[in-house]
């Protein structure tokens, strides 16, 4: 039995001054570096997910000229520039974070982690099961698309699964999201009560 902790897609674009900013996604980088910095230890595994669109792609749907926002988005993550990169103050220093990265949305309009493949070509969950993990704690941006795709898919996969909302930043405020999850066996708790 071992525990992991999924950050789910804390990158410039996603943060305010990038251009799909989550309102709060700055200080969720900020918060994720100090949980890390003070618990950190507590996982056996800690793995970050990286939406990762390439250049060349007409990335099958997600991004669009004119996107609405709900399905689809304006251009963001695309590999290899600024808005990919991880936001500068979400690694503790010091720290060898993160332990691996899936990168997900290459030409495909993936939100779930469990979408994506590290630089190895090996999905989440073979990196989960290969740690026999069995607990994931799941945090990131943004609470109603990617950090609920991801938790859903970890829960139906048999983990058990945590998000940990103050973590997390959402772009619609509407407890869909929260519904969802909960509906998928996925408990919505906050970082000082996750037992
Ligand atoms: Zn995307």
């Amino acid at each position: 039995m071992s525990k992991a902790l999924i950050i789910v897609d804390v990158q410039n674009d996603f943060c305010e001054g990038g251009s799909l900013a989550v309102a709060g996604g700055n200080q969720v980088a900020r918060d994720i570096a100090t949980y890390l910095a003070n618990h950190g230890a507590e996982y056996d595994v800690v793995i970050a997910t990286r939406d990762w669109h390439d250049p060349d792609s007409d990335n099958t749907g997600h991004i669009s000229s004119e996107p609405d926002f709900v399905g689809t988005w304006p251009s963001h993550c695309i590999g290899g520039t600024p808005g990919a990169d991880f936001h500068p103050e979400l690694w503790p220093s010091g720290e060898r974070y993160p332990h691996d990265e899936v990168r997900k949305g290459q030409g495909a309009p993936a939100y779930s982690g469990f979408e994506g493949i590290n630089a190895a070509g090996e999905s989440l969950r073979s990196l989960l099961d290969d740690a026999n993990v069995t607990e994931v704690d799941v945090v990131g941006l943004a609470f109603d698309y990617c950090v609920k795709a991801t938790a859903i898919d970890a829960a139906r996969t048999g983990y058990r699964t945590r998000v940990l909302r103050d973590l997390t930043a959402a772009i619609h405020q509407d407890g869909v999201a929260d519904a969802a999850m909960r509906s998928a066996n996925v408990t919505i708790t906050e970082s000082q009560t996750r037992d």
